[in-house]
């Protein structure tokens, strides 16, 4: 899958994700995520890419040439118009189903404002999906980009070692996961459940879900009512 984030500061995208799993799937050629830096688009002598807002107000305001310049830039190289996706705070709540969707896509391209954001005109000439991360608000795009990156990248086949541990994790089935252990078995006097050592594969799953269920009911109690909802389960 191929990802291109345009960014007044690409750098932060690139040392944000050249390491780890994201960074091994990179070098493998799974992944390839490219930053375009919008400054480069700039049509201003000083580079400039930012103005004062029209009607007055705090802050600077993306200009919007630079903005659909560097777009229509990725665009030449795609096949056909590709999703762009804004990281905003006025946009819909980022989710695994979102990840899982934009996960479908060969090419995705994402979109950093910075400042106060940017001008209207560049959003509705380009934009197909705006996207938050959460009810707060950051000084850029850049984080954000990064965690939707980060979230979609590890559902692309062959990101992840092991195909399985992206399925059976919270969000996966509309439940968080369930407790997980390692060695040892004993820990200062902390013992792992027996269960998960008895090797009956069948009592570990039921534990398991149990599990499951009693932290959803606790800590997401939004997404328990409506797991049991859909499952029309009493239990
Ligand atoms: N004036 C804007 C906020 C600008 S914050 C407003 O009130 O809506 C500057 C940039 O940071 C935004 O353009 C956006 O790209 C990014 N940003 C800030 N908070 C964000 C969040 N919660 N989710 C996604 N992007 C965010």
């Amino acid at each position: 899958m191929k990802f291109y984030v345009m960014s007044l500061f690409p750098q932060m995208i690139l040392d944000g994700l050249n390491t780890s799993i994201t960074g091994r799937a990179i070098d493998s050629g799974v992944l390839s995520i490219e930053a375009v830096d919008i400054r480069d688009f700039s049509n201003n002598k000083h580079m400039k890419v930012d103005d004062y807002p029209y009607g007055g107000g705090a802050g600077m305001v993306m200009q919007p040439g630079p903005v659909c310049d560097a777009y229509e830039s990725i665009a030449l190289r795609c096949s056909g118009r590709p999703r762009v996706v804004y990281m905003t705070p006025q946009g819909h709540t980022f989710n695994q189903h979102m990840a899982e969707e934009f996960a479908k896509e060969e090419e995705l391209v994402i979109l950093c404002g910075h400042y106060e954001g940017i001008d209207e005109r560049a959003l509705e000439s380009i934009v197909t999906d705006y996207v938050s991360i959460g009810d707060y608000v950051l000084t850029g795009g850049e984080l954000p980009a990064m965690v939707v990156i980060d979230s979609v990248s590890r559902l692309v086949p062959g990101v992840l070692n092991n195909d399985e541990s992206a399925q059976t994790e919270s969000f996966s089935d509309g439940l968080l996961e369930y407790p997980q252990y390692t060695r040892p078995a004993n820990y200062k006097g902390m013992e792992v459940p027996e269960v998960l050592l008895s090797g009956h594969h069948g009592n570990i799953e039921k534990w398991r879900h149990e599990k499951s269920l009693e932290r959803t009911k606790k800590y997401r109690p939004d997404l328990y009512e409506k797991y049991m909802a859909e499952n029309n389960n009493n239990s």
